[in-house]
């Protein structure tokens, strides 16, 4: 029986794949490539959903991970060690003003229901706001919280969350109008805190308007409502500064953290302000929050970040990119947006989206040894998250290689 076979038998039918009937089977990486389990190769410019920052297998993460890996692997959180106390204490360096405390955890819906559930205790209230197109996660109410119908699979989600248009959709009067009538219908008081995505990555890269976030900060705390950013996916320099919100000078009053943390090692964590914190003095813990390999690795992750100034490069390379995607001459192409190197390229036949045409240029560019990735309610934007490391050349390969597979799929048009 053939591995996809295997995995039809026994994974959850939920549980989905790039190329259907002919899937990838990746069996090594190393930097910006991985190899199928017939030797060919791909550069990688999805990185797992925007974890591999450092791309693949990076020695001195590696190292660091399997050096803790032989002293200590676990405790729990019910005895002190040093790794994690350093952890959080260079996370409050990098992170927004104002957060200075952090709760560790092992995944983003994690690191997501903890801000929210920190948001009800501290401010009293049961409800959140979020964006339509927003993706938080699979616990309760992160997938309450997730405006994207694909990722809501609970039938009996908690009924406690407003959603609202994307600026970036709508514009910021619509948006901030459906905002009023929310806290018109149900007041203020109903509301914890908006939780939001700098930049939504699975919504197909929804980038604000300039401004938006430091009206939305003011709006929110006329109303006593907390801005809870969900860094999961814009952190740790994809972007082109550390979080994404650095973007708009905006600290939010709750971060969480994830993904590319780890390099590939499963640790995340939320944050918050003193203010916040104060009131969460009811015992909470984790028991792979902080575990000593991950938090190696992440140690090690923010040292190499910060010493080759990978926000800085990680928005030249993302400046230059977008520049060479903006080149290509096709119709289909109605946008090519983001920020840093988290970067959409939207795929559209007469206003509608082009869902066949963005799978026929991923397998045209798979064909030619390269992965991308596809986000948005309509499967139809293009996603090209590289490795922050990546090199010039690569993405000059990659620029062309999306103009020849645009060229290759005239045809399908829709
Ligand atoms: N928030 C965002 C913005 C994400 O992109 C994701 C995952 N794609 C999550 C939360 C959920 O993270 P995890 O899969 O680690 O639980």
């Amino acid at each position: 029986m053939n591995l996809l076979e295997r995995k039809r038998r026994v994974l959850m039918p939920c549980l989905y794949h790039f190329f259907g009937d002919d899937p990838l089977h990746l069996v090594d990486g190393k930097g910006t490539v991985v190899r199928d389990d017939r030797g060919r190769e791909y550069l990688d410019f999805y990185s797992g959903v925007a974890v591999n920052g450092l791309g693949h297998c990076h020695p001195e993460v590696v190292e660091a991970a399997a050096q803790q890996m032989r002293k200590l692997q676990h405790t729990t959180t019910i005895f002190l060690t040093e790794p994690m106390i350093e952890l959080a204490e260079k996370l409050v360096d990098v992170a927004p003003r104002g957060l200075s405390r952090v709760f560790f955890c092992a995944d983003g819906s994690g690191a997501n229901e903890g801000a929210l559930i920190a948001a009800r205790i501290a401010t009293g209230r049961p409800a959140f706001l979020a964006f339509r197109g927003g993706l938080h996660g699979r616990t309760s109410l992160t997938m309450a919280t997730t405006g994207l119908p694909m990722w809501q699979a609970d039938p009996f989600r908690p009924e406690v969350v407003i959603h609202v248009d994307h600026p970036m959709n709508v514009g910021m009067d619509v948006h901030f109008s459906q905002l009023q009538q929310a806290i018109a219908s149900k007041g203020a008081d109903y509301f914890a805190a908006f939780i939001a995505e700098p930049i939504c990555g699975n919504g197909g890269i929804l980038v604000p308007p300039d401004g938006y976030f430091q009206k939305l900060r003011a709006f929110l705390q006329e109303h006593g409502i907390l801005l809870i950013a969900d860094e999961v996916q814009t952190g740790f320099c994809r972007t082109g500064e550390w979080f994404g919100l650095q973007n708009w000078e905006t600290s939010p009053d709750l971060m969480s953290v994830a993904k590319a943390l780890g390099n590939g090692l499963p640790i995340a964590a939320w944050m918050a302000t003193e203010e916040v914190a104060a009131r969460l003095t009811s015992p909470q813990a984790s028991t792979f929050g902080g575990n000593l390999v991950p938090v190696a690795a992440a140690l090690k992750v923010l040292e190499i970040m910060q010493r080759e100034n990978l926000a800085t490069e990680s928005r030249r390379k993302g400046e230059r990119f977008k520049e060479m995607l903006r080149a290509i001459d096709d119709d289909g192409i109605v946008d090519v947006r983001g920020k840093g190197l988290m970067i959409g390229v939207e795929l559209s036949h007469e206003g509608q989206p082009a869902t066949d045409r963005c799978d026929a240029v991923l397998r045209s560019l798979r064909d030619n040894g390269i992965l991308a990735g596809k986000t948005g309610p309509g499967r139809n934007v293009l996603t090209f998250e590289p490795p922050l490391i990546v090199s010039d050349d690569e993405l000059e390969r990659v620029a062309t290689a999306t103009a020849d597979a645009m060229a290759a799929t005239r045809e399908v048009l829709a």
